[in-house]
């Protein structure tokens, strides 16, 4: 989701953008009858049959599970990373670059593998420059992206470079990094003036929740069994993609990890006459539902283009969803409610997963809430002046004043204690 350009995935002689790849599998998954919940699971336990599954709304159970949590970008923990963290440090280039704070300003990519390379050839379309810090002699990238870089103007490679910490200006924004020669490992006296720094430095697996239920490398990754690769210390328990492979890391060699884990599952089932037959959704039905989203596709940007921008005609305040800065404006000053504000970018996977969630909980609070979506490419003096430097970006306001700031994408949970806290503080006053 967090992917711009795929191109290495057979059957888009084009490239395909992750996310789009993404709505594809997902409409495939919905004809063959899955059945989808955007919840995140917050423990498991294998110990019993069928296995139990928590999230924070259900507790599932199922005869077998295929793991398929991915891996997270991982962080330099310099010392003043927390300090600078989306004031000017961020770990997803694509979610965060389009940020008004970096138009036009030298930025900084850290590593030398394709995520960095990746990163710092999509930030040469915001910044005036482009630093990429490799700590090593040279690039562990592919020669397809090293090349890329070593051809783009816009960007400077600086070897055998580290970063030592961080520095910001009055308003706490990052303004320079202190780097290290790793060769001689002295400092570099003089500091780089970036107003960025983005991450590239490879991913920790999202294992955390299994809770050591599964037998793990000392990283974290599912050490899967030799013979089908999708297998592991607990019978009926699979797994698929970058939560176990550490080497490839694709999509497409994760779509074939999940192909190999869904047969495994299969056979296991069948083995332990437990199979249960699911029928797929019915031909005519499918094609009417592709045939739609098809038609949905073709019309989505002459209905961007066309759309009304929310304004004195059409602003209604009993309702509670609404989108850009005329909105805000007028819900800042006149709305009695609480006021939730989500500033997104067009390009942001973890946008797109976010948007559902928090729609979903807000209906929670239908009458009593007030919601307003912001896109920092489309109004981007407004997410200027609110210090927007990443998305997605949740903040919430009452009488004005900003009482909450939550970046990225958190349970559910989170927004629902933030809301609720403020409603009672409300009914309080
Ligand atoms: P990698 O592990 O390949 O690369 C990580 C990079 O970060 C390395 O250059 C490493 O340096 C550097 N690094 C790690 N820790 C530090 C640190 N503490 N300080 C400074 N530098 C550090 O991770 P990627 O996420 O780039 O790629 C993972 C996999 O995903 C690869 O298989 C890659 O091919 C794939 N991928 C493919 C893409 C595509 O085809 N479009 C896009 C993105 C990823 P060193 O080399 O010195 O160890």
């Amino acid at each position: 989701m967090s992917t711009t350009e795929v191109e290495n995935y057979p059957g888009f002689p084009e490239g395909v953008t992750g996310p789009e790849l993404m709505e594809r599998m997902r409409q495939q998954a919905l004809r063959w009858g899955a059945e989808l919940y955007e919840e995140d699971v917050v423990s498991v336990d294998f110990s019993k049959r069928p296995f139990e599954i928590k999230s924070e709304d259900r507790t599932m159970r199922a005869n077998a599970i295929i793991l398929a949590t991915g891996a997270t970008a991982k962080r330099l923990r310099i010392p003043s990373e927390e300090k600078f963290w989306s004031k000017g440090i961020s770990a997803c280039a694509i979610c965060d670059g389009a940020s008004p704070a970096f138009a036009q300003k030298e930025l900084a990519v850290v590593g030398g593998g394709d995520s960095a390379c990746e990163e710092a050839i999509y930030l040469t379309k915001y910044a005036s420059k482009v630093h990429l810090l490799v700590r090593g002699e040279e690039m562990r990238a592919s020669k397809a992206m090293r090349d890329r870089v070593l051809d783009s103007s816009d960007v400077i490679v600086h070897y055998n470079t580290s970063v030592e910490d961080a520095a910001g200006n009055a308003q706490g924004f990052l303004e320079s990094l202190k780097l290290v020669n790793t060769k001689t490992n002295e400092s570099i006296p003089e500091p780089l003036k970036v107003a960025g720094m983005f991450y590239g430095i490879g991913h920790t697996p999202n294992t955390k929740f299994l809770d050591s239920q599964l037998g793990t490398d000392a990283d974290g990754f599912i050490i899967v069994s030799d013979h089908d690769k999708t297998s592991n210390s607990v019978e009926g328990v699979f797994s698929a993609g970058d939560v176990h492979d550490k080497e490839w890391r694709q999509a497409i060699t994760a779509a074939g990890s999940g192909c190999q884990a869904a047969i495994s599952t299969e056979r296991y089932l069948q083995m332990n006459k437990l199979l249960k037959e699911v029928k797929m959704m019915d031909t005519k039905d499918a094609k009417e539902e592709i045939e739609a989203a098809k038609k949905k596709e073709a019309e989505a940007p002459k209905k961007k283009t066309h759309e009304p921008a929310i304004d004195a005609d059409n602003f209604d305040i009993d309702r509670q969803k609404h989108q850009g800065q005329y909105a805000l404006r007028k819900l800042y000053h006149e709305s009695p409610r609480p006021l939730v504000v989500m500033y997104t970018s067009p390009t942001c996977g973890p946008c797109k997963r976010l948007k559902p969630m928090l729609s979903t909980v807000l209906d929670e609070y239908e009458k009593s809430i007030h919601y307003v979506e912001i896109d920092i490419a489309k109004d981007p003096e407004i997410a200027e002046s609110a210090g927007i430097m990443g998305t997605p970006c949740v903040q919430v306001f009452k009488d004005k004043a900003r009482v909450a700031v939550i970046n990225g994408v958190k349970m559910k949970s989170e927004y629902r204690k933030i809301l609720s806290e403020q409603l009672i503080e409300s009914s309080a006053a």
